[in-house]
C-alpha cells in the first residue's frame, strides 16, 4: 500500500508558494536559467516539494545546458508517474510524483548512459536534502 497524498486546491495553496502551486498543480515551468537547483552540485537527495517524497539525487543529476536541473533517473522509478502531454503543440512526456500527482517537469530521450534519459525537472518542484544520498 502506497500512502497517496490527495488534497484540495485551497488545500494545496495554503501549504505552496504561488510560484510551486504553478507549477506543481498547474503544471507550470519556470523559467530557464532562474532555478535554484540548476547548477546546484551538493550531494544529497532532492524531495518532491509538495509531499517530501524522495524523487532524484544527486548522484544522477548532471549538466544539460537546457537550464533546468537534469537527472538521467529518479531514485526509484516507482516514485514517478509519467503521462503524455500534448500542450503546447508538442507531444512531451510529463513526470509526475507518484505520490501526491504534482506535476515536476518532463523527460526526453536526448539524456546521457546508462538511460539515455533526461529528467528536465522544475528546482521549484524539488527541496533539497544535503548529505547522503543512500535512501
Ligand atoms: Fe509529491
Amino acid at each position: 500500500m502506497k500512502d497517496k497524498v490527495e488534497k484540495t486546491p485551497a488545500e494545496w495553496r495554503e501549504e505552496l508558494t504561488p510560484e510551486q502551486y504553478r507549477v506543481l498543480r498547474e503544471k507550470g515551468t519556470e523559467r530557464a536559467f532562474t532555478g535554484e537547483y540548476n547548477d546546484h552540485e551538493e550531494e544529497g537527495v532532492y524531495r518532491c516539494a509538495a509531499c517530501g517524497q524522495p524523487l532524484f539525487s544527486s548522484e544522477t543529476k548532471y549538466h544539460s545546458g537546457s537550464g533546468w536541473p537534469s537527472f538521467y533517473a529518479p531514485v526509484d522509478p516507482d516514485k514517478v508517474d509519467t503521462k503524455r502531454d500534448r500542450s503546447l503543440f508538442m507531444t512531451r512526456t510529463e513526470v509526475l510524483c507518484d505520490r501526491c500527482g504534482s506535476h515536476l517537469g518532463h523527460v526526453f530521450d536526448d539524456g546521457p548512459e546508462p538511460t539515455g534519459l533526461r529528467y528536465c525537472i522544475n528546482s521549484v518542484a524539488l527541496d533539497f536534502d544535503p548529505g547522503d544520498v543512500k535512501l
